[in-house]
């Protein structure tokens, strides 16, 4: 266990001192409260006798989030003032999931400006380049 976190450390420390780190911390820290699920609007019966808004169909209003916890679909009811809060988290945990999909490309392109390939198409057609800006001059 002990080698473990011997390996893991100095890694994590390069790591989140990337600028890409430093990009993505600065991008996540506006996306709070953030989450991931869904707001449905369902309107149900409630258990007062002889309720008008029952009688007449309409019911009463409710909101449940809509989330997968361990695999497993979950719904919870959200009291209504709390609705605009989730609604901004959900938009929010949308811009923190594609912020995570651009960490890729982003780390790659960071490792590949610190490590210039030696092989392959990139490297083929960079010479070419080079052969023609010097055949120009
Ligand atoms: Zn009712």
């Amino acid at each position: 266990m002990h080698t473990y976190y011997g390996i893991l450390l100095p890694v994590k420390k390069k790591i989140t001192s990337s600028p890409a780190a430093q990009r993505l911390w600065n991008k996540l820290q506006p996306c709070w409260p953030a989450l991931k699920g869904s707001l449905a609007q369902v309107r149900k019966p409630c258990i007062r006798p002889h309720c008008p808004a029952c009688a007449s169909g309409k019911k009463h209003p409710n909101y449940l989030l809509a989330f997968t916890q361990n695999g497993r679909r979950r719904c919870l009811y959200v009291p209504l003032s709390m609705v605009p809060v989730l609604k901004r988290a959900l938009a929010n945990g949308r811009r923190v999931e594609k912020l995570l999909y651009e960490m890729g490309p982003a780390l790659l392109q960071e490792y590949r400006a610190s490590h210039p390939a030696q092989t392959g198409p990139a490297v083929r057609a960079n010479r070419l380049r080079t052969k023609k800006s010097s055949a120009k001059s």
